[in-house]
C-alpha cells in the first residue's frame, strides 16, 4: 500500500481538492450496498459527521470486504470526489482498503443505533464510539479549554491545590479516606480510636472536597487564581446530579466582594456557553435533534438574559406563596431549610424563567467561612441556580476578619488543629476576598441536553460503581 499523509475527517469534510488522493483511518460505522457497490460510513472521531468511502466491489473482492463491517477499523487511500449523494460534501472512491482490525458482528456490542443511555453506562468502555458520547467528550473537551482560555486572558493564574488533604474541616463524614495501613490488622488504642502515626502520613488522609482553602492562600498571594481539578465526595446521594468524583473549578479573588463574585459567575458561565455553540454546533445539533429539541434554544436564551439576583429570605417568600397557591413540592419550604433541587428549579423554570443567584443564606446551612452580614443571622453566599439542573455554582465572600472567623469554627465546631495555616491568611495581610465553585459536569450537564450526570464523564464513579 503507498504511503500518503493520514487526512483527518474533519478536515477532509471542508476540502474541495477533488480529484486528488487521500488517506483516512477510522472505525466503520455501517457498510451497505449491493453486489456491484459498497458504501462505507467511516467515523474517525475528530468529528461527529461519517466520510462515505464508496467501494468498487469487483475492484477490491467481495470475500476481502466481508469483514469490514460495523466496528472495524480500516485505512483507506482514493479519489476525494464531490458526493452526489444529499447531506455530505463530499465523499471517496477506494481504491485501495487496509484492515487493521475486524469486529467480530456476532460479539461487538454496538450493532445497532438506539442503544438505551443505561446500556451505554455497561459499556463504558465503548461508548465514546457511539454519535452520542463522541459529540459529548468533543464538548467536554471544548469546555475545558474555554474555562482555561477564559481565566488566562482574564490574568488568573492556575494554581495547583492537592488532591491528598489532611484536613477534614469542610466536609468530614463524606471523605474517602487515604491510607496505606492493613485493614485486615488494624492497630488502635485503648480507647479504640485509630493510631495514624504509622500511617503513611502520620496522621488521617482523604481525598479533597475541595481546594478552596489552599485556593484562598494562592489569592492572597497572586491576587487571582482558579484550580481545576477533581474532586471527590462520598455522599451517598444516587441521583442525577452528583458523582463521587467529579471537576470542579474555583476560581478565587482577591479584593473581590460579593457583587464582583456574582459578575463574574454570570460572566464566567456566559461565556463557556457562547464557546459552545461557536465551537460545537455540530455536536450540540446532534444532540438537540436526539435527545433534547430545546437545547440550543435554551443555551441561547441563557446568554440574553440578566441573572436575577435575589435575597434567599426572598426566595423563601415566594416558595412559600407558591405552596399556599397549591404548587407541591416532596420537601417542605421555611426561612432556615437548605433548598432541594426542586425548590431551586421552581424559582428558575416556573416563576423568573432564567437563571436565578440566590445570595445572603442563613448562615447555620453554609460553610464556616462565609463572611457573615451585620443582620447576625445570614452569610455572603451566592449560589447559582440553572434551568434542569438546580445549583451549578456555589460560592460567597469569605469572612476576611480573623476574630469573627474563630469564633465561627468555634461555635460549629469545626476541627481546626490543622488548619492554623489558613487561619494565617487572617492573621497576616487579610483583604477581603471572594471565589465560587463551578461544577464541571453539572455545566456539561447544562451545555449538552443530558439529564444524567453520568453520561457527562467518561467513567462515572457513583455509589457501588466503580467499573472501568
Ligand atoms: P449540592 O447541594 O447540589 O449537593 P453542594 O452545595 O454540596 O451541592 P458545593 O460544596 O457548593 O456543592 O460545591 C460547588 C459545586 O460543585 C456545586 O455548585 C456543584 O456544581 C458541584 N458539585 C457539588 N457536589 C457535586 C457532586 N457530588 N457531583 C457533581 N458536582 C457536584
Ligand atoms: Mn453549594
Amino acid at each position: 500500500m503507498e504511503t500518503i499523509k493520514r487526512t483527518k475527517i474533519a478536515d477532509l469534510l471542508k476540502s474541495t481538492a477533488y480529484g486528488s488522493t487521500v488517506n483516512v483511518k477510522g472505525w466503520v460505522r455501517t457498510r451497505r450496498g449491493s453486489k456491484q457497490v459498497s458504501f462505507i460510513a467511516l467515523n474517525d472521531g475528530s468529528t461527529i459527521h461519517n466520510v462515505q468511502i464508496v467501494v468498487d466491489v469487483e475492484k477490491l473482492g467481495e470475500e476481502f470486504l466481508k469483514p469490514v463491517t460495523t466496528g472495524a477499523s480500516i485505512s483507506v487511500i482514493g479519489t476525494l470526489v464531490q458526493s452526489q449523494g444529499k447531506g455530505q460534501s463530499v465523499e471517496i472512491q477506494a481504491t485501495s482498503i487496509e484492515i487493521y482490525g475486524t469486529a467480530d458482528p456476532n460479539l461487538y456490542p454496538l450493532q445497532k443505533k438506539g442503544h438505551s443511555l443505561e446500556f451505554l453506562r455497561e459499556i463504558a468502555h465503548l461508548r465514546p464510539r457511539t454519535n452520542t458520547f463522541g459529540a459529548v467528550f468533543r464538548i467536554r473537551h471544548n469546555m475545558a479549554f474555554a474555562i482555561h482560555k477564559f481565566f488566562h486572558d482574564k490574568g488568573f493564574f492556575y494554581f495547583h491545590t492537592p488532591i491528598i488533604t489532611a484536613s477534614d474541616c469542610e466536609g468530614a463524614g463524606q471523605m474517602f479516606q487515604v491510607t496505606t495501613m492493613n485493614l485486615y490488622d488494624l492497630k488502635k488504642d485503648e480507647n479504640g480510636s485509630i493510631n495514624y502515626d504509622t500511617d503513611f502520613f502520620g496522621k488521617q488522609a482523604s481525598l479533597t472536597v475541595s481546594g478552596q482553602l489552599e485556593g484562598e492562600l494562592a489569592a492572597t498571594a497572586l491576587g487571582q487564581i482558579y484550580t481545576f481539578g477533581p474532586t471527590f465526595r462520598a455522599e451517598n446521594s444516587n441521583t442525577p446530579r452528583h458523582l463521587a468524583e467529579f471537576w470542579m473549578i474555583e476560581p478565587e479573588v482577591a479584593f473581590n466582594d460579593i457583587l464582583d463574585n456574582m459578575d463574574l459567575a454570570e460572566e464566567f458561565i456566559k461565556y463557556c456557553i457562547q464557546w459552545a455553540l461557536d465551537h460545537c454546533m455540530d455536536d450540540i445539533k446532534f444532540l438537540n435533534d436526539m435527545f433534547d429539541k430545546e437545547l440550543i434554544e435554551r443555551l441561547q436564551g441563557v446568554l440574553k438574559e440578566d441573572f436575577v439576583r435575589l435575597p434567599y429570605t426572598e426566595g423563601i417568600k415566594i416558595l412559600e406563596k407558591a405552596v399556599l397557591d397549591g404548587q407541591s413540592f416532596e420537601f417542605p419550604v421555611f426561612w432556615g431549610v437548605d433548598l432541594a433541587s426542586e425548590h431551586e428549579r421552581y424559582l428558575v423554570e416556573n416563576h423568573f424563567k432564567r437563571p436565578v443567584i440566590l445570595t445572603d443564606y442563613p448562615k447555620e446551612i453554609k460553610a464556616f467561612y462565609m463572611k457573615q452580614n451585620e443582620d447576625g443571622k445570614t452569610v455572603r453566599a451566592m449560589d447559582v441556580l440553572f434551568p434542569k439542573i438546580g445549583e451549578i455554582i456555589g460560592g460567597s465572600e469569605r469572612e476576611s476578619d480573623y476574630d469573627k472567623l474563630l469564633t465561627r469554627i468555634e461555635e460549629m465546631d469545626i476541627p481546626m488543629k490543622d488548619m492554623w495555616w489558613y487561619l494565617d491568611t487572617r492573621r497576616f495581610g487579610t483583604v477581603p476576598h471572594a471565589g465560587f465553585g463551578l461544577g464541571f459536569e453539572r455545566l456539561l450537564l447544562f451545555v449538552t441536553g443530558m439529564a444524567n450526570i453520568r453520561d457527562v464523564i467518561p467513567f462515572p464513579r457513583t455509589p457501588k460503581n466503580a467499573e472501568f
